[in-house]
């Protein structure tokens, strides 16, 4: 086995191979073709459609920044919604937050959720059996169009603009993503590595920036998300969230009393730092 990989193929001209010691599930479901395998160095981890999703040993960075930053910015989140997230570890982390009353998760692969509970049980640790959980199968993008709830955070952890989530990076979903926001709601996306995807952070900001008053990107360095630092996508009509005080992030951080191994109030004042590339990407 121990001469089994699997390769990174999301880009053109450029892969990795993952040693694989381990197959726990290789197939295709419905959507996509799933595979989970367990690397040396990153313990098990999944790809979808040869692209890899998420691993035991850095998916904490990913979920804690791209759950932890809206809602301790927001400051009064009760209901979160979440496109995607079918590993569950997004779930997770919204839900430490005892403020959340409600968190719809509307993830298109049923398959990603049973597979995950069964092979990634800590991505989940429980989540989707909290009384706070709303999981509904559905494209996210048909989901948005008529939400049950209007929310104060939404976060899009979808795949890349391949197959299912491509229609996750148009402008008519970004449109109606708006009308699931409550007033001064925010909305954050999964948008790639800038160095090596910057027309997809490109595509997602301009959108953005029609349709809110705030609209720009935060990064955070996720190991196996290669070429760079990744960019999440921020949009807001409460111009003033992106930039709020370290001191007031502080004091909501003590309060939410959450143990985190990446996100901290410096780090999330940082992480809107952008450099010169990725800034005059955005504009
Ligand atoms: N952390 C990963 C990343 O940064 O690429 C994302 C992980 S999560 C597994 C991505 C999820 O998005 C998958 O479970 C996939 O099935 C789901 N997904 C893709 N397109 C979707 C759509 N149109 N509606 C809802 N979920 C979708």
């Amino acid at each position: 086995m121990a001469d089994q990989k699997f390769t990174e193929t999301l880009y053109q001209g450029w892969q990795a191979d993952y040693r694989c010691d381990e197959v726990y599930f290789d197939s295709a479901t419905d959507h996509q073709r799933l595979v989970i395998f367990k690397n040396p160095i990153f313990g098990r981890m999944m790809m979808l459609d040869g692209v890899t999703q998420t691993t035991e040993a850095d998916e904490f960075i990913y979920h804690e920044m791209l759950a932890h930053v809206p809602i301790l910015a927001h400051g009064d989140a009760k209901k979160v919604l979440i496109i995607g997230g079918g590993d569950g570890g997004m779930l997770r982390e919204v839900l430490r937050h005892t403020s959340v009353e409600l968190c719809t998760m509307v993830e298109i692969d049923p398959s990603v959720v049973e597979l995950s509970k069964q092979y990634l049980p800590n991505h989940s640790a429980g989540a989707f059996d909290d009384p706070r959980t709303h999981l509904v199968f559905d494209d996210g993008a048909a989901f948005v169009k008529n939400p049950p709830h209007t929310y104060d955070v939404m976060i899009v952890d979808s795949t890349d603009p391949i197959g299912p989530g491509e229609v996750l990076f148009q402008d008519t979903f970004y449109a109606n993503a708006r009308r699931c926001l409550n007033p001064g709601g925010i909305l954050v996306t999964q948008n790639g590595v800038p160095f090596m995807q910057p027309d997809e952070l490109k595509n997602t900001v301009t959108h953005l920036k029609h349709l809110f008053a705030d609209a720009s990107c935060y990064l955070a360095t996720i190991p196996t998300y290669v070429g760079g630092p990744m960019a999440m996508g921020w949009a807001t009509d409460n111009a003033e969230l992106r930039h709020i005080d370290l001191d007031v992030l502080d004091a909501r951080f003590k309060s939410a009393e959450i143990k985190t191994r990446y996100y901290a109030p410096a780090v999330h004042k940082a992480a809107f730092a952008l450099p010169g590339y990725v800034s005059d990407n955005v504009g």
